[in-house]
């Protein structure tokens, strides 16, 4: 099947088709699929064929074993330089055996290879439009798509039906803003940090996106706000996609759902909601994601969504599990995840941009600008209640100037030790 119609099939199959779910028939859907899937890689992957028990693995398992789990025959320092270049030369149209590589972000010991095949990417961009675009008014849709690496991925989806465009966050935003208002997009696709930039320029830009979705960082509740009442938008979407997959998107009540008719999630539950998750992805086989332990925190919804759908809710995507503060308790160490840290910022009033960032134990910084000393006061209290409610000792708290470098994922609440 060529890469157009893939696109079209699973956009119809993912749009209309799912209407028929129930939780009982999207399970054995997805066990139907899952077998089916793990049989197919035990006879492809070299790792697969030697690991028929499917054991949990890590992005630093895939990578150590690259070379045996992608079933392309890709070599991983090759694939590694191939992207490097592509990064480089910011050209990200070029494919390495018909195959698109990206790069994962993250510190660079820890950058992750990902391999998609043309078939794979077609089928990705079908469901990602599907998941999408509005319900109405399809024809004359644009685009306008921010993000700090483009690949030929996204590429895919431009079409008669659908105009897109992207700019890319390491050019200098003002440009890109003055572009943006020349493009005039339907749908606004950017990180949080980004979206809030353009927000605050839009009193002089006066676009107006009738959807805005949110990619890549944590949209955390007041930034959400924020960007709502400068669009005039009643939800601010989410997609929940890494290079690992594209995992969950928002439903018209703005609730995150998983796309469990791609992706199989099993939970390793920290408290009665909160969860790693470890995915399967149910269609993928250039690089095999299987039983794969992803680095979030999230928090699952408890009551069913109003809009109907049997996929699993989320309450919200928590943070990294990198970005749980560690203190010292009296009985040893203590985890605080990132929510009770936030919501230590969220009860003062007068604070605008934050970061709170943990730099040792006994360490916390708190970057925002104009905090009086009463405000200052006030946080430190606030931090003193999480402490007693969590038993561990009160670190120091220093308050510093707001600053945040575009070029970087904002992380509103961030661990650095
Ligand atoms: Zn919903």
């Amino acid at each position: 099947m060529n890469e157009k119609l893939i696109i079209l099939w699973s956009f119809v199959k993912t749009r209309w088709f799912s209407f028929f779910w129930n939780k009982k028939n999207l399970r054995k859907r997805q066990r139907r699929l899952f077998t089916k899937q793990v049989s197919l890689i035990k006879r492809i992957s070299p790792f697969y064929m030697k690991n028929s028990d499917l054991p949990i693995i890590d992005k630093s398992i895939l990578m150590e074993q690259f070379n045996d789990i992608n079933t392309v025959n890709i070599d991983k320092s090759q694939a590694m330089e191939f992207a490097l270049a592509s990064e480089c030369t910011r050209n990200f149209n070029n494919k390495m055996e018909g195959i698109t590589i990206g790069l994962s972000s993250g510190t660079s010991g820890h950058r992750g290879l990902f391999l998609v095949s043309d078939k794979e990417r077609a089928f990705w961009a079908g469901t990602v439009l599907a998941k999408t675009l509005p319900k109405r008014h399809l024809f004359g849709v644009k685009i306008a798509f921010f993000m700090r690496a483009d690949s030929a991925l996204y590429e895919t989806v431009n079409s008669r039906l659908v105009k897109f465009q992207f700019f890319d966050m390491q050019n200098d935003m003002e440009k890109n803003i003055r572009d943006l208002s020349v493009f005039a997009p339907t749908i606004l696709v950017a990180p949080p940090s980004c979206l809030l930039c353009i927000a605050h320029a839009n009193s002089t830009l006066r676009i107006h996106p009738k959807k805005i979705i949110s990619i890549a960082e944590v949209l955390e509740h007041s930034d959400a706000e924020t960007i709502k009442s400068a669009f005039g938008v009643h939800v601010v979407h989410q997609i929940y996609q890494c290079t690992e997959g594209f995992l969950g998107a928002t439903c018209e009540y703005g609730i995150l759902h998983i796309n469990e008719d791609i992706v199989q999630m099993e939970k390793e539950m920290l408290d009665e909601t909160r969860f790693v998750p470890i995915i399967t992805d149910l269609k993928r086989c250039a690089q095999p994601i299987v039983r794969y332990r992803l680095n979030d925190v999230l928090i699952e919804k408890k009551e069913r969504c109003k809009c109907g759908s049997p996929f699993l809710a989320l309450e919200k995507i928590e943070g990294r599990c990198d970005d749980v503060f560690e203190f010292e308790g009296e009985k040893g160490t203590v985890s605080v995840f990132p929510d009770f840290i936030r919501r230590c910022l969220l009860f003062v009033d007068d604070v605008g941009e934050y970061r709170i960032q943990q730099r040792s134990t006994s360490e916390i910084a708190v970057l925002a600008d104009d905090l009086s000393e009463e405000v200052k006061e006030r946080i430190y209290n606030e931090f003193k209640k999480v402490s007693i409610n969590f038993k561990f000792f009160m670190p120091h708290i220093v308050f510093l100037p707001y600053d945040y470098d575009l070029s970087r994922k904002l992380k509103r609440v961030e661990r650095l030790c």
